[in-house]
């Protein structure tokens, strides 16, 4: 891939985007949230669709010259309702957290309370975080993981909600390893009489693919992103039941958004079109089957994996027991200086803070992507293992680059 437009017009920012391109390929992408999209879904993202306002829905626009963005969007909604079994799907959200804001709007007014797992926990920001909207329109509460365990403490969760009488639950979270009791929570939810949004935002495609059970038809709401594990560009959606489909609707446009993204929504038909294929539930398991062995081999070099293990795509790794005196930020500045890019993240009984942690968070979906299967896997943990061990030797991180650079080159990424 070149940029000769971009090129001739601005040559500093197609620097840039060949620097980008060129980090991509020259490194491992294992931030959980990151994937790599196809070119087809880069193609329809990067499409003249950018330039068309298309205000409404698909056959009630504020606009005229609609015809193919309606076809783009009701190819869209048509591939994610068979993807996720959703009676009503609206693919226009900016973001996951516009699908979020998409939610709240429709069911929650100000002042109202949201019971939420909390940051360090594993939760998102649009759960109710103070800096977050949420948090300054909504009071709220939260539950956390049970800090033995590791597993959401559905106990608690049940507990607290009787006694805060939350008006929605919040479920589906960001740095969470293992499978979630959708049904259990519902059922809290039933019981206080609350709302339940499962936000599956890290894990679209391995509910798509039947590898994580889903909250569809569970949950009285569903919203996700795109561009993670489904691997079908940026942006948000919201899956709900059919009762709720003109709320939700009017709750993201006018309520929330104007004009929605159209090339980007091209990029969610394209990606959900590739997602329908049989060989996206064998990338689906082969993400989990890795995850699996980077947590096993990770374990083996002495590392505690939060929850013992991962049922899902990411693995959360306590350095505390190991590395006591190495934070999250030590490990994620060695490895990104080998060429594995991960993040620092908070552990469940966080004894540092959210800037310098103790734990690190790492993703398989960007690996899978490019062909990795479990032994290259392993060997990634391997390389992990020794960095972190000698994050200030620069001939231990010298010798890793090197075979980091050997991985990538050995599971090329865009090729021409
Ligand atoms: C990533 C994520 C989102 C969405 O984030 P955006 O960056 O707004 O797309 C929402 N919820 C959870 C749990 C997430 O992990």
């Amino acid at each position: 891939m070149e940029y000769d437009h971009v090129r001739e017009v601005d040559p500093e920012v197609a620097d840039a985007l060949a620097g980008e391109l060129d980090r991509q390929r020259e490194t491992l992408a294992m931030i959980a949230s990151e994937n790599h999209v196809s070119k087809a879904v880069l193609e329809a993202q990067g499409s003249a669709l950018t330039n068309k306002y298309a205000e409404g829905y698909p056959g009630e626009r504020y606009y005229a010259g609609c015809e193919y963005a309606d076809d783009v969007e009701e190819l869209a909604i048509d591939r994610a309702k068979e993807l996720w079994g959703a009676e009503h799907v609206n693919v226009q959200p900016h973001s996951g957290t516009q699908a979020n804001m998409g939610v709240y709007l429709a069911t929650l007014d100000p002042g109202d309370k949201i019971l939420s797992l909390s940051l360090t926990h594993g939760g998102h920001l649009s759960h109710g975080h103070p800096a977050n909207f949420t948090g300054q329109l909504f009071e709220v509460e939260q539950y956390e993981v049970d800090p033995e365990t590791g597993y959401v403490d559905y106990e608690g969760l049940a507990e607290t909600a009787e006694e805060f009488e939350p008006d929605m639950i919040v479920s589906g979270y960001s740095a969470y390893p293992r499978e979630v009791e959708w049904e259990r929570i519902q059922q809290v939810a039933d019981d206080v009489g609350a709302y339940h949004l499962a936000d599956i935002a890290h894990i679209t495609g391995l509910v798509a693919a039947g590898v994580h059970p889903s909250p569809v038809g569970v949950a009285d709401f569903v919203t996700g992103s795109t561009h993670k594990t489904i691997r079908a560009g940026r942006g948000g959606i919201i899956m709900c039941g059919e009762e709720h489909a003109d709320d939700i609707d009017s709750a993201v446009f006018p309520g929330g958004q104007g004009g929605p993204l159209m090339h980007n929504i091209a990029g969610k038909a394209v990606g959900f079109k590739e997602a329908l294929q049989p060989a996206f539930g064998e990338y689906a398991q082969q993400v989990v089957d890795n995850a699996e062995a980077l947590s096993d081999q990770l374990a083996d070099h002495g590392f505690s994996i939060v929850s013992g293990g991962t049922d899902t795509h990411l693995v959360l790794v306590d350095l505390r027991d190991s590395h006591p005196e190495t934070t999250g930020g030590d490990a994620e500045r060695a490895l990104e200086d080998v060429g594995i890019v991960l993040n620092k993240n908070t552990v469940p009984g966080e004894t540092r803070s959210p800037f310098n942690p103790s734990g690190i968070r790492a993703g398989t979906p960007g690996l899978t992507t490019r062909g990795f299967d479990e032994a290259a896997t392993r060997e990634v943990a391997d390389i992990i293992a020794r960095v972190v061990e000698h994050h200030d030797d620069e001939d231990v991180k010298a010798e890793a680059a090197e075979d980091v650079a050997a991985l990538c080159a050995d599971f090329p990424l865009y090729e021409e």
